[in-house]
């Protein structure tokens, strides 16, 4: 990694209800890195991205965002949530949405400065999401929700851009459409791009590094030394083939043993 990383997890440990849910868990991205953090579902990809946007405060460790110890609040990271079900009745045009990623959540007359209208319309076309700028947000369909909710955390620029599980209940085309337009986003403005996901295949053309997340322990390394055989067989704990076809890489687990825990393996650190 050259320079400064932008985000720094050093030995974070989270407890939930007596049971360790992430066990000194230490990893670095860098600016503009396109990093997967991959996992079985309850690995604990969610709580990871949760302590890093600050929603969570871990038992131990500490994360660092642009060099500074993460606090509520703190403008250096976009966020976009699991899950987020926009209400098809509320009465917000995609674009007054998106404008409200420049202050949080403040409803009101505020008036904006042509800058901050300037900031608005460039996170839409960011997104290509101009075209439909102007209808109700909760009558757009996933994937053009799902842009206008990434435009909203890029709207005040941050410089690392968090997203649980974006390409979930996407079509196979929204998912290829939101990962190229992420993956323009990181090397356009230089933002790191961290992306949870059970599924890395979709994003294997674009993925820089890979943080794999099993069982509280973290594997982390650039994608190409992550993505072979024999290191993916060792953290899934089962044999997993890496199949080149078409000049595009893909990973398959055979058919009975997708279930991914690193059995009695210690974790493997990679960088
Ligand atoms: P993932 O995002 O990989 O599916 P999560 O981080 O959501 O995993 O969850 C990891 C584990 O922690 C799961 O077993 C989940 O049930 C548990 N967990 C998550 N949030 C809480 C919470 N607020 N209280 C108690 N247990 C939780």
């Amino acid at each position: 990694m050259s320079g400064n990383p932008v985000v720094e997890v050093s030995d974070v440990t989270v407890t939930y209800g007596g049971r360790r849910v992430l066990d000194h868990v230490s990893f670095e991205i860098g600016a503009g890195e396109f990093t997967g953090l991959i996992g079985s579902n309850g690995a604990g990809k969610t709580t990871l991205l949760q302590v890093i946007v600050g929603l969570v405060r871990p038992d131990a460790g500490r994360v660092r965002v642009d060099g500074v110890v993460r606090t509520r609040g703190h403008s250096s990271f976009g966020y976009v949530p699991q899950k987020v079900a926009l209400d098809p009745d509320v009465p917000l045009r995609a674009r007054d949405f998106v404008t409200l990623g420049l202050d949080g959540h403040r409803f009101g007359v505020a008036r904006r400065s042509r800058e901050q209208r300037d900031a608005v319309e460039r996170a839409l076309i960011d997104v290509d999401a101009d075209g439909f700028a102007d209808r109700p947000v909760g009558r757009l369909s996933g994937g053009e929700q799902q842009r206008v909710l990434i435009a909203h955390a890029l709207v005040a620029r941050p410089s690392l851009l968090v997203l649980d599980e974006p390409l979930a209940n996407l079509d196979p085309r929204s998912v290829q459409e939101i990962v190229a337009l992420l993956s323009r986003v990181a090397r356009q403005h230089h933002v790191a791009v961290l992306i949870s996901a059970h599924d890395m295949n979709a994003m294997l053309p674009v993925m820089n590094r890979i943080v794999y997340v099993t069982d509280g322990h973290v594997a982390s390394g650039p994608t190409d030394e992550v993505v072979r055989s024999e290191v993916l067989s060792r953290l899934y704990g089962h044999h997993v083939d890496v199949v080149h076809l078409h000049g595009r890489v893909l990973v398959v687990a055979e058919p009975d043993e997708r279930s991914d825990h690193l059995g009695d393996h210690p974790p493997l650190t990679l960088s």
